[in-house]
């Protein structure tokens, strides 16, 4: 038996605590391995895997195709692993990206997460414009390096550590549940405005980008209002400003398109991806429009490992699975889902809202007696949406739970995922939310 399969959960997490900083503790099973939608502990428990590590097993965990790409290409070792020299991998997937992203965007960059892509595409935007100023979502992720951290605008994620860069600035997103801005749950375009009066008061003429997720997922898995990214697009414009779509969580066939921004009638002028991208080998990118591309000039730009070809490779085997019937598998489960969800929502008094697109849902947890933000009932319940999670855990599956006010619970299943394991998870959640409310 190799150190690895005798190993316990124990005695993982023992390490974990001993000699990893702080962040990584509490956060999940320890895992052994993986297949399919499958997940299997250090202890022999099996688990259905409703959350992908956060989208990005969308083809299904260990998938046979990208498996053997990364190992074919592992075997001719080119120079290691790195991207200093031109490989055939990294220019095969630039060209792939170039006619599988939207509209004219046809020049990449690589890096080796999503927090870089979102940093090399700010840099890019200033590069381009010659301003500095960026506006993103007070609800909005982006990461944890310094640069995205900053577009992030939760505050719980800077915990006392901002601020971080400058010229940074936070506008109210969409989010139809608790919108401040429209009457109701019926958030509209013309909360699209609010950007033009963030601009207005913070950013003078010096605007370089405007930064969303077409749908958010860390703040909560919400979808925007029809109109309201075309909207921001044309804000973007009108102030000589460049539209950046932070594709890290939505890209690659989670919302059941290739792209979330499909969605929408949005070219956006940058689009970041990682995550999905090579099904879990560390790759970042961020691709754009060739006259933005080259707004940067040799060396302005750099990474190491960056485009490295075993993650190239395997990225590539990932997009040919998802052309393989996997996007319209997780369109057609999505809207099976979708309906059982709203059902749930019309069941239980504490599933104040169901959401999504794809297989990208929310269901938000709220305590209907009590009042939430802005004195206006119901209240965030982040303590039984993490009991909830932990009835599922009992069971067998892995959710995820998170959002602004981290009472969201977050269903983003590899793409693979069948009707009768959807059915086990939406009973199981009947079952938790019963037990619950008893
Ligand atoms: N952007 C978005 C939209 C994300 O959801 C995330 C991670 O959750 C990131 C950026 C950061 O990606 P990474 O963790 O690969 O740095």
């Amino acid at each position: 038996m190799s150190e690895q399969t005798s190993r316990s959960n124990d005695a993982v997490t023992a390490q974990y605590d001993a000699y990893l900083t702080p962040i990584w503790k509490n956060l999940n099973v320890p895992i052994k391995r993986a297949s399919g939608e499958t997940l299997e502990d250090f202890d022999g428990n099996e688990y259905l895997d409703a959350f992908s590590g956060i989208s990005v097993t969308n083809v299904g965990h260990n998938n046979e195709a990208v498996v053997e790409a990364a190992k074919d290409q592992l075997d001719e070792f080119v120079h290691g692993c790195s991207y200093v020299h031109p490989n055939a991998p990294v220019g095969e997937l630039a060209e792939r990206l170039a006619s599988e992203t939207p509209g004219d965007l046809t020049k990449s960059f690589f890096c080796n997460s999503g927090t870089e892509a979102v940093e090399g595409a700010i840099k890019l935007a200033r590069k381009y414009t010659g301003s500095t100023e960026v506006l993103a979502l007070e609800m909005g992720f982006h990461g944890r390096t310094l640069g995205s951290l900053a577009l992030t605008g939760n505050k719980a994620y800077k915990n006392g550590m901002a601020p971080t860069i400058n010229d940074v600035s936070h506008v109210e997103p969409p989010y139809g549940y608790r919108c401040p801005s429209c009457e109701g749950e019926t958030c509209t375009a013309a909360c699209a405005e609010n950007v033009e009066r963030v601009i207005g008061t913070h950013t003078a003429d010096d605007l370089a980008a405007i930064v969303v997720e077409p749908v958010m997922g860390e703040g909560g898995i919400i979808v925007p209002p029809e109109g309201w990214l075309e909207r921001v697009q044309e804000i973007a414009h009108e102030h000589d400003a460049l539209l950046i779509a932070d594709e890290v969580q939505t890209g690659y066939g989670r919302t059941g398109e290739l792209w979330a921004v499909d969605h929408f009638d949005v070219v956006p002028d940058i689009i970041t991806q990682a995550k999905g991208i090579a099904n879990g080998l560390p790759l970042g990118a961020f691709t754009a429009r060739e006259e933005i591309a080259d707004a940067f000039e040799s060396g302005d730009h750099l990474s190491t490992f960056g485009g490295n070809p075993v993650a190239c490779a395997a990225a590539l085997a990932t997009l040919e699975e998802l052309q393989d019937g996997i996007i319209d598998n997780a369109r057609e489960q999505g809207a099976w889902l979708e309906d059982e969800l709203a059902a749930l929502e019309s069941e239980f008094d504490v599933v104040g809202d169901t959401r999504g697109l794809g297989l990208m849902y929310g269901l938000e947890i709220v305590d209907p007696s009590t009042d939430g933000p802005r004195g206006v009932a119901p209240a965030p319940d982040a303590k039984l949406a993490k009991s909830v999670a932990a009835d599922l855990r009992e069971e067998g599956i892995v959710i995820g739970v998170g959002g602004y006010y981290s009472n969201v619970i977050r269903l983003q299943p590899p793409l693979t995922i069948d009707r009768s394991q959807l059915e086990r998870i939406v009973a199981a959640l009947r079952s938790a939310l019963e037990a619950e409310e008893e």
